[in-house]
C-alpha cells in the first residue's frame, strides 16, 4: 500500500534530537509560539464561554462518529452529488495516485504555473515537491504558507503555519525577497505579499485546495479562511482541484452551518471564518466567474486502515482547528518541526501511527505528559490520552521500545506495589547525586541534561504524612 510522504526531509523517529536542536539553536521560536498560542487560547475560552459547549461538542462529536461508521454510503452519495454537479471525481489510494491524478490534469490543461489555498492533506502528500519536480511552478497563497514557502521550510501549526517567526524573521525575509524596508511594519509586510500574490493568480492556470467539509447531500466543497486567498485560487484560474480526505463528509448542509461555527471557535476563536467557499461545480452559463473545470480528489492515504482499528479510529474526526496544540504543554515549547511530518502536537501523535505506521511514527506517542489537556479543548471530543496510551501499548506489544525501557517499568512496578520496598528505595535514590549536566545514573541521564533534583533535604512526604495524621 502506498504511504503517506513526509513534507521534508525531517522524520518523527529524530524528533528526540531535533528538540534539543531546536530549543538550543532557535529560543525564540519557543517564546513566539507560547505568546501565539496562549492568546489562541484565551480566545478559544472566550469564543467557547459564549455557547453550550458541551451540548455542541457532544452533537459534533456523534456527527462525525455517524459518518464514519457508515462511511462508505456516504462516499457514494458524496461522489453522485459532485459528478451530478459538473465535478470531476477521483479517488487516489495515497500520495503518488494523487500527483499522477494531478500531473495528467495539468497536462492535459497545459497547466505551467498553479496557486494553492492553504491544505494540510497537500502538506501529508508532498503536494508541491511533486509538481515542482515536474517543472510547475506552484505558488502558496496564504501569508503564512507563503512565508515558510519563502523561508523553504514546512508549516509549524496546522492553521497557523508561521506562527513559529517573531516580526523580525519576516522583516528580514521580506527585505531580501521583496525589498521591503527592514524595519517594515507588520502592514507593510502584508501589503508587499498581497501585491506579489496577485500577480500569481492571474497568472495562474489552475489552482488547489484542500476541502474543511465535503457535504454528501449536495456534494458541495466547503473551505473556510481569514484572508480571501482561498476564494481567489477557487475561482480565478480557469481548473480547480480540491484535494479531500474521505474523512472529511458531513451528511447535510444543516452539519455544514454548525461545523463551521464550531471548527473556527475552536480554532481562532471566530465565529466563523471571515471567508467561508461553497464550491458547487464549474462555472455556469451566464456566470461571469469561476472555473471552468472543478475536479475533487478524494484521498484515502491510510484513513481507511486506520478506520478499521478498532480504538485507534476516533482520530479520524479531527477538524483540524491546531486546538489542541495550542494547549499542549510539550508542543508549545518548540512548534510543529521537530515532529517531523505533516501534522504535529496531539494530534500528529495519534494520527502519525495510523497514517505512517507505528513503527515509524516513533516516539511521537510519547511526546505528551498525558496531562488531558487536549481532550478538553478538542471541538469533536477526541480522546486523545487515551489514544496516546493505546498507541504506547502497541508500541510495547510488538516490541518496538527499547528492552531497557520494558524492564525499568516492570521494576517500577514491582517496587511500587511492595510499600516497604518502595519506601527503601525512595530513601536511597533521594540521596544519589543528580545534578544538571553533571552526574547521574544512565537511566537518568537525559532528564538530567536539563533539570537539576529538587533540594531533598528535609522530611519526605511519607514523614509529613505520617506525622499529620498523628
Ligand atoms: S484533535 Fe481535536 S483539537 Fe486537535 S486538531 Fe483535531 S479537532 Fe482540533
Amino acid at each position: 500500500m502506498l504511504v503517506a510522504a513526509p513534507m521534508s526531509d525531517a522524520t518523527p523517529s529524530g524528533y528526540a534530537r531535533a528538540t534539543r536542536d531546536l530549543l538550543r539553536d532557535q529560543p525564540g521560536v519557543r517564546s513566539a509560539i507560547t505568546k501565539a498560542t496562549t492568546e489562541s487560547n484565551h480566545h478559544r475560552d472566550d469564543a467557547y464561554a459564549q455557547v453550550d459547549i458541551d451540548a455542541w461538542r457532544d452533537w459534533a462529536r456523534d456527527v462525525k462518529t455517524h459518518v464514519l461508521t457508515n462511511l462508505e454510503d456516504y462516499l457514494v452519495q458524496a461522489e453522485d452529488a459532485l459528478v451530478a454537479n459538473g465535478v470531476r471525481v477521483h479517488w487516489a489510494e495515497g500520495a503518488e495516485d494523487t500527483l499522477d491524478i494531478l500531473r495528467t490534469i495539468a497536462h492535459d490543461n497545459g497547466v505551467r504555473r498553479v496557486v494553492k489555498g492553504k491544505s494540510m492533506l497537500s502538506e501529508e502528500l508532498g503536494v508541491n515537491r511533486g509538481l515542482e519536480a515536474d517543472g510547475i511552478h506552484v505558488r502558496e497563497t496564504d501569508l503564512g504558507e507563503y512565508i515558510i514557502q519563502l523561508r523553504g521550510e514546512p508549516p509549524s501549526h496546522i492553521v497557523g503555519p508561521a506562527l513559529h517567526l517573531s516580526l523580525d524573521d519576516c522583516q528580514a525575509l521580506f527585505h531580501d525577497v521583496l525589498e521591503t524596508p527592514r524595519d517594515a511594519s507588520a502592514e507593510v509586510i502584508a501589503a508587499a505579499a498581497r501585491q506579489a500574490l496577485r500577480q500569481e493568480f492571474l497568472d495562474a492556470d489552475m489552482g488547489i485546495s484542500g476541502g474543511n467539509f465535503l457535504v454528501a447531500e449536495t456534494g458541495t466543497v466547503a473551505l473556510i479562511e481569514n484572508e480571501g486567498n482561498i476564494r481567489l485560487s477557487t475561482s480565478l484560474p480557469h481548473v480547480h482541484v480540491a484535494l479531500v480526505g474521505i474523512e472529511k463528509l458531513l451528511p447535510t448542509l444543516d452539519d455544514l452551518a454548525g461545523f463551521l461555527q464550531l471548527t473556527a471557535r475552536a480554532a481562532t476563536g471566530q465565529g466563523i471564518g471571515n471567508y467561508v467557499s461553497l464550491v458547487q461545480g464549474p462555472r455556469q452559463a451566464g456566470e461571469i466567474d469561476g472555473p471552468d473545470q472543478v475536479h475533487v480528489i478524494l484521498v484515502d492515504n491510510g484513513r481507511s486502515g486506520l478506520l478499521a482499528d478498532d480504538a485507534a479510529w476516533e482520530a479520524l474526526r479531527c477538524v483540524r482547528c491546531g486546538a489542541c496544540l495550542n494547549i499542549c504543554p510539550v508542543y508549545r515549547q518548540t512548534g510543529g518541526h521537530p515532529y517531523g511530518w505533516a501534522y504535529s502536537g496531539p494530534i500528529g501523535a495519534i494520527l502519525a501511527p495510523g497514517l505512517l505506521g507505528l513503527e515509524a511514527s516513533l516516539p511521537l506517542p510519547y511526546a505528551s505528559s498525558l496531562c488531558g489537556a487536549c481532550a478538553d479543548v478538542c471541538p469533536v471530543r477526541i480522546p486523545i490520552p487515551d489514544l496516546l496510551v493505546y498507541w504506547r501499548e502497541r508500541a510495547v506489544e510488538e516490541g518496538l521500545v527499547p528492552k531497557s525501557e520494558s524492564l525499568a517499568m516492570k521494576a517500577f512496578s514491582a517496587t511500587a506495589t511492595r510499600p516497604a520496598l518502595f519506601k527503601a528505595m525512595a530513601s536511597t535514590l533521594r540521596h544519589l547525586p543528580v545534578e544538571k549536566g553533571g552526574r547521574a545514573l544512565p537511566v537518568l541521564k537525559d532528564w538530567a541534561a536539563t533539570r537539576d533534583l529538587p533540594d531533598t533535604d528535609g522530611p519526605t512526604f511519607s514523614t509529613l504524612w505520617k506525622r499529620g495524621i498523628e
